[in-house]
């Protein structure tokens, strides 16, 4: 039976991603992989739209935001953290952990953070040195308008910004330096479309300044003993770098630097939502300014999500379930992948049949998703 996996992280990856690592290792000490490291960042840079130096750790997303505390954060910096959900929880407790002490801000699960509530944050603690936001919050489906939400915050009052873009680099547009984020992390497993394995960190001009002064707590996640080894006119690692999933990056940011690749994404996102409303189900995020392109979260009508959940995982379908206080309340289906109608009418047609066929409240959902999809 074919599986389709449907989790926000890991996304499925094409065969040509996949087959990329199956490459002749090469030595991480030479020409060769200096070469395939430009490539990559090369090809970052058009998708940041930024030429600052990308940093790639072997780990996870988590990994990455780890970096940003490490390096950015300590006992001697108040960071002001503004968390719609699980995943802006996270990044404000690793930034506890490294000693910094927090200002917390939450918004209500569901809900996006807006440019007035983290503007006034800001406002209303002018000592913070950092501040933590989460373009994508992975957890309920919201997408967070990073762009409008910096442009909100006077310049001569801006933090250190501190962006966690594990599950948004890749499926919307996020350009950091054009935005004014200082320091950004992201995986590869989820807009990236490659494998799990990579941790990455960008960091604006000020964000380098901003480190290179401080003492990093971390040996393996310093930045700027990363940095030095990257400046070298062949670009190298201090530790072992996981080669083959560098040739896997390098051949997924092909299939994403194509025109029109995050309208795409969200065109998917409106057609599939707009065919989950249509079968009865309710949408976690309620006002569609604030949904991700990438991943979307509902609940049941009748309150059983666990049954659709089960009988979709029966019909090869593979979505995720809620976390932290979501858990057992909803379902979440990714569409990071390349997914366009076929994959939009499989969806829904498996959510209909895990309905059980003739379900109260179902209308015409596939007419309704599909006049979405075709509007472009
Ligand atoms: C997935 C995710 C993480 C954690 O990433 P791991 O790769 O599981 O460590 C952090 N933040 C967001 C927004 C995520 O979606």
């Amino acid at each position: 039976m074919n599986r389709y996996l449907m989790t926000p992280g890991p996304v499925p990856v094409s065969p040509n991603v996949s087959i990329s690592q199956a490459r002749p290792l090469i030595g991480h000490r030479g020409g060769d992989f200096s070469g395939l490291f430009l490539s990559i960042e090369d090809k970052l840079a058009r998708l940041l739209r930024s030429g600052g130096r990308t940093v790639l750790f072997p780990s996870s997303g988590t990994g990455a935001l780890e970096a940003l505390a490490a390096n950015f954060t300590g006992p001697d910096v108040t960071a002001l953290s503004v968390s719609c959900g699980v995943f802006g929880d996270r990044f404000r407790e690793i930034t506890a952990l490294y000693g910094a002490k927090i200002v917390s801000v939450d918004v209500p699960l569901g809900e996006g953070v807006t440019p007035d509530v983290a503007a006034a944050a800001v406002e209303r603690n002018p000592g913070c040195g950092v501040l933590l936001l989460t373009q994508n919050e992975t957890s309920t489906g919201v997408f967070n308008p990073i762009d409008k939400i910096i442009a909100a915050i006077p310049k001569d009052k801006r933090p250190l910004i501190l962006v966690d873009g594990v599950s948004s680099v890749g499926a919307m547009p996020c350009f950091p330096e054009e935005w004014g984020i200082d320091g950004l992390a992201t995986a590869s497993q989820k807009g990236l479309l490659t494998p799990p394995g990579l941790g990455l960190v960008w960091l604006s001009e000020r964000g380098w300044e901003a480190v290179s002064k401080r003492k990093c707590a971390s040996y393996y996640f310093d930045l700027a003993r990363q940095k030095k080894l990257l400046d070298k006119d062949a670009p190298e690692n201090p530790y072992t770098p996981p080669v083959s999933l560098y040739y896997a990056l390098d051949a997924a940011l092909d299939e994403i630097l194509i025109d029109g690749w995050f309208s795409l994404r969200s065109r998917a996102a409106r057609s599939l939502a707009a065919g989950i409303e249509s079968l009865g189900f309710s949408l976690l995020v309620k006002d569609e300014n604030f949904r991700s392109p990438g991943v979307t979260a509902f609940s049941s009508p009748s309150g059983d999500i666990a049954a659709v959940s089960k009988a979709l995982k029966a019909a090869g379908v593979e979505p995720a379930g809620g976390q932290g206080e979501l858990k057992g309340k909803i379902i979440r289906m990714s569409h990071y992948h390349d997914v366009r109608w076929p994959e939009i009418s499989l969806a829904l047609g498996c959510l209909y049949a895990a309905l059980g066929a003739g379900s109260a409240g179902v209308r015409d959902f596939m007419k309704d998703a599909l006049a979405v999809w075709e509007e472009k």
